[in-house]
């Protein structure tokens, strides 16, 4: 189907694609063949010169959705008799706490409120006051509810402890600069289908090589242990079980178009201004934004339902959808609320189209916008 008839998804991934990155899963690969092995090396490599870590680290690939690399990265990185510290401001911090529950890794929480950021201080404290901590598990751009958090000062605060550091960078990579010579980390988790806008279907770690050569054993999961991955990967550069091999062709298609658009400035630069334009275009319809904007990642946004007794999740998504959109549900315990992508391929025109269609919506479902502040000031 053509990109002009499928809606544009405003989604934390799946995400909308480019033709181009779609149309390179248009032939079969054979898992043996040293074209797709070529494939598989180039992707590693370029992963690895997004976070300038060449030098320090390694990119092992794995089969599945994000979160089967970030239980991976858990499984193979922490011993088993390791302990865990997750600050935890999300539901994909809770999920990184669930992951070592299941799998036996002793775990203790920092919670935070969905509205704040984790604070580099309350880390530093924990790690004092309790060595039997292990690694901090962090989740870089909580997508939850959108929230950035201050990576950099975390990982001098864990490093300074010398424990070891685990980032869920799933929503981030890519587009919000980490950089392996200035950011210590042991870990740093992504995958296929988010800001490099390939399609979902693998994820890969970067591990620091130091970190990865102690890591045999560890791994209570055949399948999942991403030391075994990447000593079969060196030894025959094929992946260790069936690669998924459109989705890795399409992913070298779109880190061909990432670098010609500019790498991760322009990427980030592009999901930045996306964000700007839909905060002020809904805040001109009256619906605010939930987060302070000094802590708002460029990734996804999360809104407040309308309030007004005629609006309901459901419906409003389905009028969206005609309208050619296709919005997230909000992830929130406390307030209702619904979230909207910053990320994917999409033209300029596609922010203010989905502003345009949920002004639209409104006025079909009959709620009133409270637009006083706008109406006053403008
Ligand atoms: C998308 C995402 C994941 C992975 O989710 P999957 O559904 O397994 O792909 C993990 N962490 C964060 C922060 C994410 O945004």
């Amino acid at each position: 189907m053509s990109q002009a008839r499928s809606p544009i998804l405003l989604t934390p991934g799946p995400l909308t694609t480019s033709d181009k990155t779609r149309a390179a899963m248009l032939r079969d690969w054979g898992s043996w063949d040293s074209d797709f092995n070529q494939i598989t090396a180039r992707i590693r490599q370029q992963v690895l010169r997004i976070v300038h870590g060449e030098a320090t680290h390694e990119c092992v690939p794995l089969q599945g959705s994000g979160t089967f690399s970030v239980e991976a990265a858990i499984g193979t990185i922490v011993p088993r008799d390791g302990h865990v510290l997750v600050p935890n401001n999300g539901a994909y911090c809770q999920r990184i706490a669930k992951i070592c529950k299941v799998l036996g890794r002793r775990v203790t929480l920092i919670d935070y409120t969905e509205d704040k950021q984790v604070q580099p201080a309350d880390v530093d404290r924990v790690l004092a006051a309790d060595p039997s901590i292990t690694h901090v598990a962090l989740v870089h751009c909580e997508t939850g509810a959108g929230v950035l958090n201050p990576l950099h000062e975390i990982a001098l605060a864990v490093e300074k402890h010398g424990r070891g550091l685990i980032v869920d960078a799933m929503s981030s990579f890519g587009a919000i600069e980490i950089d392996a010579r200035k950011t210590p980390f042991d870990a740093v988790v992504a995958a296929s289908g988010k800001c490099l806008e390939g399609v979902p279907g693998m994820g890969f770690v970067i591990i620091r090589r130091s970190t990865l050569e102690k890591c045999e054993g560890n791994c209570h999961s055949l399948a999942m242990d991403l030391y075994d991955q990447w000593v079969y990967m060196g030894k025959t550069t094929q992946w260790r079980f069936t690669p998924p091999t459109h989705v890795v062709a399409a992913l070298d298609e779109a880190i061909t178009q990432y670098v010609e658009e500019g790498g991760l400035e322009a990427r980030g630069g592009r999901y930045a201004r996306n964000c700007k334009t839909l905060i002020a275009g809904l805040a001109a319809l009256g619906v605010r934004s939930y987060l302070d904007p000094a802590i708002q990642a460029p990734i996804i946004v999360t809104f407040h339902a309308p309030d007004d007794p005629k609006y309901d999740f459901k419906t409003f998504y389905q009028e969206v959808k005609k309208r050619g959109y296709i919005l997230y549900p909000g992830k929130l315990t406390q307030v209702e609320t619904f979230r909207v992508g910053c990320m994917g391929h999409f033209g300029d025109a596609g922010i203010p189209g989905a502003v345009a269609a949920v002004a639209d919506t409104l006025k079909a479902m009959g709620i009133k916008q409270q637009v006083t502040d706008v109406a006053t000031t403008a």
